[in-house]
């Protein structure tokens, strides 16, 4: 099976409201692991970079000021499917449309602020974790309990 990295945010909502180790925790109990990890606070720039194919769309000015209201956690995780995994536990973009048991379905009840970001790709999430971490920042590694994880 595919062993895949992905970029997952802890969008302002998330960090305001005290569910980042939540998040991590969600991921990491899944068989995910960290590679990186950094708090960054958002500007316009990165905004418009990282949500480039949302800036045309009605919606974006709201999403600008959300996503540059607050510091955000930035994360790569890596593991079996992993850009699958994290978009099934992040749930679907409306919570309230999202299923009970993701994180956006548990946790949250706006379609703007929904918590969590989640590469939707293999080539968007190389294209993303680009934008967040330096090469030298996404460390590589093993952990002994991934053989119990993905059985190789
Ligand atoms: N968003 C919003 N209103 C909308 C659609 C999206 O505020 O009608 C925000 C929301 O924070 C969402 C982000 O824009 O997570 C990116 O939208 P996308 O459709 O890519 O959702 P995602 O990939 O995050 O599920
Ligand atoms: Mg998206």
């Amino acid at each position: 099976m595919s062993n895949e990295r992905t970029l997952v945010l802890v969008k302002p909502d998330g960090v305001q409201r005290g569910l980042t180790g939540e998040i991590i925790s969600r991921l990491e109990r899944r068989g995910l692991r960290v590679l990186a990890a950094k708090m960054l606070q958002p500007d316009e720039a990165l905004t418009r970079l990282h949500y480039a194919a949302h800036v045309d769309k009605g919606f974006f000015p709201g999403l600008m000021a959300f996503f540059t209201s607050s510091p955000i956690m930035a994360l790569v995780f890596e593991g079996q499917r992993a850009v699958e995994v994290a978009r099934q536990v992040s749930g679907a973009t409306d919570p309230v449309e999202a299923a009970p048991g993701t994180i956006r379905g548990d946790l949250a009840l706006d379609k703007g602020q929904n918590l969590i970001h989640a590469s939707d790709g293999v080539e968007a999430a190389v294209e993303e974790i680009a934008l967040y971490f330096r090469a030298d920042e996404v460390l590589s590694y093993e952990r002994d309990v991934d053989r119990w994880i993905t059985g190789s």
